[in-house]
């Protein structure tokens, strides 16, 4: 059975790149029926903070991204760590060493001098020092000098590495925590991980993690290093960028399943296809598939796929969040209210919910002022009479539904012989406060009588006072 596993370091937010590491996990696991493991590497106890686990935990809900096993802490295996550190000294394939920052800095300073790749030089690898706790120490993996590692990488294919080029990294720092290399080995070997799908700022370690695999015996699991993802400038994504932490998406108002449809094409491909159902994804995940080059975040892009997905969840479900984004801002609205109508009408119009909201909030409460552009446009001297005509007659109307009141607009249309326009749009800004709504018609019926013909009482006040002045 195959097992992944995601293992973030939580010194920050989930971010989208992290996502889309985890995602493309949890794809591969469903297809496979597999497992997947989540893994909180929160060995740096001064980075690590218990916040950044909990955004970790909620993006991960968020977006429906669950896991068979975990969350493991790394700082709850420490103990786990030492066993295998002690092992691989008692067998030899480790060794305590003592060399002084200084002695390590100016050998650096002469490597780097001569042009050479920083290496430790492996003073201390056959002293068989002891560990002496007068002695600041740290324990270092012996890496074979001889031979290559290699390994074929799902994304970036066949990898090959000289072990002439790999010095004796550390595995146990002076202070006694083990390092990044040596926690992951065992996690990975412990928690039976077949695949390991991480991002490529990882690449350089796999060798080091291969060695030491070897050198306790156990399977080496296949690895798919995923390209980095980057701003629109080039550069790799980051908070200047804009919004960078997937919840930042959840409080931008967009559908989780649109971030995921968005963050599996940006870097994934199956023909020319854009959008997925989850289990489209999972049927047609494979990670011989992800793509070898670096991709760019585009807003647009993800813009364009949060309105697809609007546009065709059930109703009930956009009203749902429309209702809840609504009490959130405390915004008061009439619970009974039938909220179905005015959000069919308008989430073909917008990109996130926060925008639906925005864009309809005009129907559940006052707005504070108009739109400043449409208001100096068109709520003119020459818009008072449209809108006299059409407060009188819509207080009179019988039936106060889309088509009466477009034959109310049309009869003005008529007897002051203008277009629909003149009509129209000083009583789109009139009621909604802007110039963006669905038909008038429809927006005014679904405001309702009391509403429209008050506001349009206000806007008539709005032009007297402005063209006295
Ligand atoms: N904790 C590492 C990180 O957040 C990931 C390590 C791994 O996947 O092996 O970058």
């Amino acid at each position: 059975m195959i097992k992944t596993r995601f293992a973030p370091s939580p010194t920050g937010v989930l971010h989208v790149g992290g996502a889309r590491t985890a995602l493309f996990c949890w794809l591969y696991t469903k297809k496979m029926h597999g497992k997947f493991v989540l893994r909180i590497e929160d060995t740096d106890l001064e980075r690590s903070t218990p916040e950044s686990v909990q955004a970790i935990l909620d993006g991960m809900a968020w977006l429906g991204l669950d896991y068979d096993e975990g969350p493991f802490y790394q700082t709850q295996r420490f103990e786990r760590y030492h066993d295998i550190i002690d092992q691989l000294i008692a067998q030899g394939d480790a060794y305590y060493c003592e060399c002084s920052k200084q002695r390590l800095d100016t050998l650096r300073e002469r490597q780097m001098a001569a042009k050479q790749k920083p290496r430790y030089d492996g003073c201390c690898r056959d002293l068989g020092l002891r560990p002496d706790s007068a002695k600041p120490m740290v324990v270092r993996f012996r890496n074979p000098q001889a031979g290559v590692v290699s390994f074929n990488d799902h994304v970036k294919g066949p990898i090959a590495v000289n072990n002439a080029e790999l010095d004796d990294l550390i595995i146990k720092r002076s202070d006694g925590s083990p390092t990044y290399n040596l926690s992951v080995v065992v996690d990975d070997m412990d928690m039976d991980i077949t695949h390991v799908l991480r991002g490529d700022d990882h690449v350089n370690n796999t060798p080091r993690q291969i060695n030491i695999l070897r050198a306790l015996k156990v399977p080496i699991p296949e690895y798919a290093h995923v390209p980095m993802i980057l701003g629109d400038d080039g550069k790799r994504l980051s908070k200047r960028h804009g919004a960078v932490g997937v919840m930042e998406y959840f409080d931008a108002g967009y559908l989780p399943q649109a971030l995921l449809n968005y963050l599996v094409r940006l870097g994934w491909s199956h023909g020319d296809q854009e959008l997925f159902t989850l289990p489209e994804m999972i049927d047609n995940f494979s990670l011989d598939a992800l793509n070898r080059s670096p991709s760019s975040f585009n807003t647009e892009k993800l813009n364009w796929v949060n309105q697809q997905y609007l546009m065709s969840l059930p109703l009930t479900d956009v009203v749902t969040l429309v209702r809840q984004r609504l009490d959130r801002l405390e915004i008061d609205y009439d619970q009974n209210r039938d909220l179905a109508t005015v959000v069919d009408l308008y989430r073909q119009r917008v990109a996130t919910v926060n925008e639906l909201v925005d864009s309809i909030g005009y129907c559940f409460q006052e707005f504070e002022n108009y739109d400043e552009k449409a208001a100096s446009k068109v709520l003119q001297a020459s818009a008072l009479e449209p809108l006299r005509r059409a407060q009188a007659l819509l207080a009179a109307l019988e039936s106060w539904d889309a088509v009466s009141i477009h034959g109310v607009i049309e009869t003005i249309t008529e007897e002051l012989e203008v277009g629909m326009g003149k009509v129209g749009q000083p009583l789109r800004v009139a009621v909604t406060g802007g110039s963006f709504s669905p038909p008038i018609d429809q927006t005014i019926e679904l405001l309702g009588k009391q509403r429209s013909i008050a506001r349009i009482q206000r806007a008539i006040d709005h032009i007297s006072t402005n063209s006295a002045s």
